[in-house]
């Protein structure tokens, strides 16, 4: 088998209440794979709010693209190296890191189907169904908003939420995830996330406001690049440290580990180098005892967390228009079932690309 073909392009897709009160819309860098068989792969990046969508596009049309044309697609642990050291002055984290991700996810998507089997058997079984948590919570949303979002996922059997701690006062944090935890009850358990805008201090003082809780994680509160101080606030905190969302490699992930700096880590499949350096970062995460969330995208990322015995929630983001994928899993009793259909599972909706393709993308 052949790659003959790979088309790829931007999508930005407009977001739906309540995440458009924060983000208007966000866009993926879709590649469709084409092969001399017929399988087709669909490989994407999401690009959380858009930002440097336009240049993973670019990196992964220049650069990478021409790395795979007439490769067998079934090799992907070999394109994927051949991906990954492709340029040496470019290290692939950021923009080139989901450029590679979204090439590695079509690739994989392939040999499932040429394999006839979905991902997560491919990769050996561990469960078939996976618990997800309700992600939201943002620092725009009124008390409000913020109680009806964390009610619908409730209403979805999700017996956990995640919401924002943005403000830069921390007791005003404390005082929205108290409306929130006393809405819920005590059927539902919580987590909150810095967004890496806090330094050490300033986590302290936070966390300590948060402490009686009893919340799940306290996630990625400092830079990402600063793993040092991750760690810092990890030993001097109550509640377990979640990271990782904004790291890139197994490298990046075994300095937090190595740290202690996380509980929990939580790589993005479409920016930690797809799912193949993903599943690495999950084994050697398992090597220490660490449990995985995966970040957003749980459409796909249920794969994964099917395929590892560490894996812990998935992270359910409703923000996404009927029309973007045929059969979306959905989330019933608290968990999704993972698509029994060979590859990661996922099509594009017919309409989707003339529908959400931008001008110039
Ligand atoms: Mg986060």
């Amino acid at each position: 088998m052949k790659i003959t073909a790979i088309d790829s392009c931007v999508l930005t897709v407009p977001t739906s209440r309540q995440m458009a009160l924060e983000f208007a819309h966000h866009k993926l860098v879709v590649a469709e794979i084409a092969t001399d068989e017929g399988i087709r792969g669909l490989g994407y990046s999401f690009i959380f709010g858009g930002g440097g969508a336009e240049s993973v596009l670019v990196y992964l049309e220049t650069r990478l693209k021409p790395l795979l044309l007439g490769e067998d697609p079934r090799s992907v642990e070999s394109l994927w190296e051949k991906m990954y050291r492709g340029d040496r002055g470019v290290r692939r984290v950021g923009i080139a890191g989901m450029a590679l991700s979204a090439l590695d996810i079509g690739l994989w998507d392939i040999a499932g189907k040429a394999a006839k089997l979905p991902l997560y058997k491919l990769w050996g079984a561990v469960t078939d169904r996976v618990a997800c948590y309700g992600s939201g919570g943002w620092g725009k949303y009124r008390e409000a908003d913020l109680v009806a979002e964390a009610e619908r996922y409730a209403g979805m059997g999700c017996a956990y939420y995640k919401m924002k701690i943005h403000d830069p006062d921390p007791l005003a944090n404390r005082k929205r995830v108290e409306t929130v935890k006393k809405a819920l009850g005590p059927g539902v358990r919580m987590m909150v996330d810095v967004n890496q805008r806090l330094d050490v201090e300033g986590n302290i003082r936070q966390a300590r406001q948060l402490e009686d809780f009893d919340l799940v994680w306290y996630e990625e509160p400092v830079s990402s690049d600063d793993n040092f101080s991750c760690a810092l606030v990890s030993e001097s905190i109550a509640i377990p440290v979640a990271t990782g969302e904004n790291h890139y490699n197994r490298y990046e992930f075994r300095d937090l580990i190595e740290r202690r700096a996380a509980r929990y880590l939580m790589p993005d499949v479409c920016r930690a180098n797809g799912f193949s350096e993903t599943l690495r970062i999950a084994r050697l995460a398992a090597a220490h005892g660490v449990q995985v969330s995966p970040h957003v995208v749980y459409e796909i990322s249920i794969q994964v967390s099917g395929a590892i015995p560490n894996g812990f929630l998935v992270e359910l983001m409703d923000w996404m228009p009927p029309d973007l994928f045929e059969e979306l899993p959905l989330c019933k009793d608290g968990h999704i079932r993972i698509p029994d259909r060979p590859g990661h599972g996922m099509t594009l909706h017919k309409g989707a690309i003339a529908k959400y393709r931008s001008a110039g993308g």
